[in-house]
Order: structure tokens, then sequence, then C-alpha cells
């Protein structure tokens, strides 16, 4: 196995008819963005930037951040590195950041309705991650999203932010793109509206399975409805790249579901572009994108998508045998 995966290191990523796709890496921090690069990550699809965040007394501030996103602009040169802003709140608590008490934390304060509601210290964000912009190909990602008003409402303040840099002479990328991540079933639902106002999507699986099936991601009794499989899931994600692709804006996925080898041919058939995964997972990846032409992903796709339970596609997923 780790011989095969061998040779596809330093080769582009192609299904097996010759249809360009890109493996990008999900990291925390800069000692992850070096093992996606050593890994041969063709990019950071993923930047959790709440990890700058923890273990420590208070929020970092411009300069550090500036810091750590233009390091790994530098380790990814001219390749894409999508900055997700801080997605704090659900599972992911930050002490000195008051979050407040609240009784359904995942359907509470988190992400982007924190950010939007404490306008400084997303500024403070959003300031270091265009900056950081001068030094490669950044793109900021907003998670969360449910609603177009918050996708406006970031592009409001990256325009004040560039209007001022543009002023007082500051570089940075004036192709800077803003995308949202698409986990919640309200994005899904209005994919449509929300990819007219964005520069890319990535589909947040984890978070998109969780909402839909509406089961705790870190709850174990109900693990089992917290899978990718379940044909709500599968619709939705369909849906999010069809109007991804409608819009002509690319589509990524940096859930989990991205780097499934028997979810391969479903996300191929939909017409996935990019897929973000752990640096560990690059080349698997590759590799099972490699097997798969856009025909026989089609015909597996049109068989497992009228399939009526989770059990179902997963055993004709199994089945398939690639
Ligand atoms: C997701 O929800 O799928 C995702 C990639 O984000 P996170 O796991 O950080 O919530
Ligand atoms: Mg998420």
């Amino acid at each position: 196995e780790q011989e095969v995966l061998c040779q596809y290191i330093g080769r582009e990523t192609v299904t097996a008819d010759g249809e360009r796709k890109e493996v990008c890496c999900n990291i925390g921090n800069l000692k992850d963005a070096a093992a996606a690069a050593e890994k041969d990550g063709e990019g950071i699809g993923l930047f959790r930037s709440e990890f700058l965040f923890m273990d420590k007394k208070d929020a970092p501030g411009e300069e550090e951040q500036f810091a750590a996103y233009k390091k790994a602009a530098e380790v990814f040169k001219g390749k894409p590195v999508i900055i997700r802003t801080l997605d704090v709140g659900g599972d992911k608590g930050i002490p000195y950041l008051s979050m407040g008490q609240e009784d359904n934390p995942f359907l509470g304060f988190r992400g982007i309705r924190y950010c939007l509601a404490h306008g400084d210290l997303y500024d403070t964000q959003l300031r270091a991650i265009i900056r950081a912009s001068a030094f490669g190909k950044v793109r900021i990602m907003v998670p969360l999203v449910t609603g177009v008003d918050e996708i406006r409402a970031v592009r409001e303040k990256v325009q004040i932010i560039t209007r001022e840099f543009e002023q007082t002479g500051v570089e940075y990328d004036r192709n800077l793109q803003v995308g949202i991540m698409v986990e919640t079933p309200a994005a899904s639902l209005i994919a449509d509206l929300l990819a007219e106002e964005s520069d890319f999507f990535s589909i947040g699986t984890n978070d998109l399975t969780q909402y839909t099936m509406a089961a705790d991601r870190g709850n174990s009794q109900v693990a089992y409805l917290n899978n990718p499989y379940e044909p709500a899931v599968l619709r939705s994600i369909r849906r999010i790249i069809r109007c991804g692709k409608e819009a002509g804006i690319p589509v990524g996925m940096c859930g989990e579901a991205a780097a499934d080898p028997l979810l391969t041919p479903l996300l191929l058939a939909f017409g996935l572009d990019e897929f973000s995964v752990s640096p560990a997972s690059v080349l698997a990846t590759r590799y099972n994108i490699s097997k798969w032409t856009k025909r026989e992903a089609e015909a597996a796709a049109d068989q497992v998508m009228k399939l009526k339970t989770a059990d179902a596609v997963k055993a004709f997923l199994i089945n398939l045998n690639k």
C-alpha cells in the first residue's frame, strides 16, 4: 500500500479520465503546515485558526496572527491557503472569550455569530489575514454561515480594511477571495443564493451531518446518526455542489468525508473540485481519485442516490470494491 502511494508523490491529482482535481490539507498550526507540505498537499483547504487562540491567556494580537498566516502562505508559496476565521463555540470553548453559559452550545453563539458580535476581535483577525495575503494565495473562509447577511457583513469589513490599506500603503492581494463553509442545513438550502455572494464554497461535512441529522457530533448515543452515508446528508452535499457549479464557483470539502474512499465516486460524480484532508491522507485521497472516470462515478452515484438508508448506501459503496 505504502509503495503504491509513494508513486503519487509530486503528481497532479487527476481522475482516471484526466480531470484535474485538488487535494489540500486541513491544519491547525504551523507544524501541521510543514507536514502538509511534506505530505504533498496542494495547498491548505482549511486552516483552523481557532487553534491560535487556544491554550493562551489572551487573544493573539494582529502581529502574532499575521506572522502565523504569513508563514503558512510562504510554506505554500503560490498555492491556495484558506484561512478559516475564528470558529469558537460549540465544543470549542476558549476561557478568556466569555461565551456565557448556553443550554445548547452547538445551536448557540458560535463561529461567525460570535465574531460579528465581537467586531474588534474579528477586525484584528481580518487585518492579519489580509496583510498575509501579500505573501501568497491567501483566502478568507467564514464558518457556520446560515444567511446571506453574514457573508455580506464580512465582505463589508474586508472592504473597510482594504480601503484603509490602500490609503496607508499596506500591501495585500487585490484579488483576495472570500468564501464560506457550507455546514448548516440553512446554508445548504440557500446555497444558490450564497453562491452568488461567495468566491468559493467548502463543505464542512462534520457539522453538516450533525445539524442535518440533529445529532450532536460528540454524543456517542447518537453516533449512529452522525453518518455521511445518510441519504439526507448525501442529497445536501449534492445540492451544495450543484449550486456552486451553477454559479461558477469552485467547491471543496474539508469535513472528514472528503477523505473517505467509499465516498470518492459520489463526490466526483457530484463535481467536487477540491478535497481537503489531513496531511496523512493526501496520497491515499489522490490515489482514490485516480481510480474513477466520470462516467463510472456517475453510474455509481445514480444507483446510490436511489437508496433509502445509510446502511444500504454503505453496503453498495463497499461492494463497488475499487
Ligand atoms: C466541519 O464541520 O466539517 C469542519 C471541517 O469544521 P470543524 O470540524 O472544525 O467544525
Ligand atoms: Mg465545522
